[in-house]
């Protein structure tokens, strides 16, 4: 990322604390600190105001965050928000509610000098990256491709008689070694009855003839998260099987075609809802119809029944309709797409037909 996209993203959190009237911003959620400054390490707090960022760190990141960032770097020794609190002028200062902890929220009031307020603040740095820029979304798209890859490679490998476990860890190496700094989040691989469960982890269990295969996986590159889901089938699909498959799959095209810019986040997820309504399927729909994505794997937005976000241009979200029969096996399909004005762009490059190994 060109260091002038950070100067910009600051630009605008900056007018933002101008129209909540504040006059500064403790930054404690790490992701945020790197969206704004690009710094990748484990430890730091980022104070900004309208003057400019300062970034602190510990004496581990020295070299780190020079490299990183061109914000002013204050190495700390000990614990950073004392240090921070000790240095902030007069005014009203927020804080990251949903990310700051009790502890440290009690060691910020015990340290901040008596003209400072601290008031708390709600997805202040999260609604500006629900929006991504055209260099985000180039990264976003070369995650998705090379998690498609990892899965390509892998399927070859796919027979009765694997482990769910090993054919995970097949798919998290591919990602791995076609340059992902690690998977997005465990990498899902369920088998027969296990696939009706929508969050299964990979265990010992060996893929049977004859099977339903589930696989979710995503990976991390530069930072950026993608995520898809692919039903397969270990030989001739059962027609029940086939019936639930063609059910989500045009769920999710009906998903797929709701997405426009304008379009309220709930319409998404209502369309896919209706199609499985259709097939007598809405209470196998056991979850939200997709997530934001980005520099985190789930955020904002939420692609859901209750949610009144409109999708803007820019936006990263999941499609991802699936339905689940306890004792029978479940069926997923979910791609990473962007809004357009028009519609979407789909990033994940794989097929969507039957596959039958
Ligand atoms: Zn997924
Ligand atoms: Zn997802």
């Amino acid at each position: 990322m060109i260091s002038s996209e950070f100067v910009s993203r600051r630009k605008l959190v900056t007018a933002d604390l101008a129209r909540r009237r504040l006059d500064l911003l403790l930054v404690s959620k790490l992701v945020n600190i790197r969206y704004l400054t690009g710094f990748t390490g484990s430890n730091a707090l980022l104070l900004q105001s309208p003057d400019g960022a300062v970034l602190y760190t510990d004496g581990r990141y020295r070299v780190q965050a020079a490299e990183e960032t061109e914000c002013t770097v204050k190495v700390v020794q000990g614990s950073l928000i004392p240090r921070v609190a000790k240095s902030l002028p007069r005014g009203r200062l927020g804080f990251e509610a949903a990310h700051l902890t009790f502890d440290a929220y009690r060691t910020l009031k015990a340290h901040l000098p008596s003209k400072v307020a601290a008031m708390p603040v709600e997805g202040l740095v999260e609604e500006h990256r629900m929006v991504k820029s055209e260099a985000e979304i180039e990264t976003m798209r070369r995650s998705a491709a090379l998690a498609w890859n990892a899965f390509e490679q892998t399927l070859q490998h796919v027979r009765p008689g694997i482990r769910e476990l090993d054919l995970a860890a097949e798919l998290d190496y591919r990602m791995r070694r076609l340059g992902a700094e690690s998977p997005a989040f465990e990498t899902i691989v369920a088998s027969g009855v296990r696939s009706a469960l929508p969050h299964a982890s990979p265990t010992a269990k060996a893929l049977g003839n004859g099977e339903i295969l589930l696989i979710d996986m995503g990976a991390f590159l530069e930072g950026y998260a993608s995520d898809m889901t692919r039903t397969i089938f270990l030989g001739a699909a059962r027609p029940k099987a086939k019936r639930l498959y063609r059910a989500v799959l045009e769920a999710q095209r009906a998903a797929l075609e709701a997405v426009r810019e304008g379009t309220a986040a709930k319409s998404v997820d209502r369309a896919a809802r209706r199609v499985l309504r259709t097939a007598g399927l809405e209470r196998a729909f056991v979850h939200s119809t997709g997530h934001g994505l980005g520099l985190e794997i789930h955020e904002s937005p939420r692609v859901a029944r209750k949610v009144g976000i409109q999708l803007k241009a820019g936006m990263a979200i999941t499609v991802e309709p699936g339905v689940y029969l306890q004792g029978f096996g479940g069926i997923r399909i979910e791609d990473t797409i962007v809004v357009n004005r028009g519609g979407c762009e789909i990033l994940t490059p794989a097929s969507k037909e039957l596959i039958e190994l």
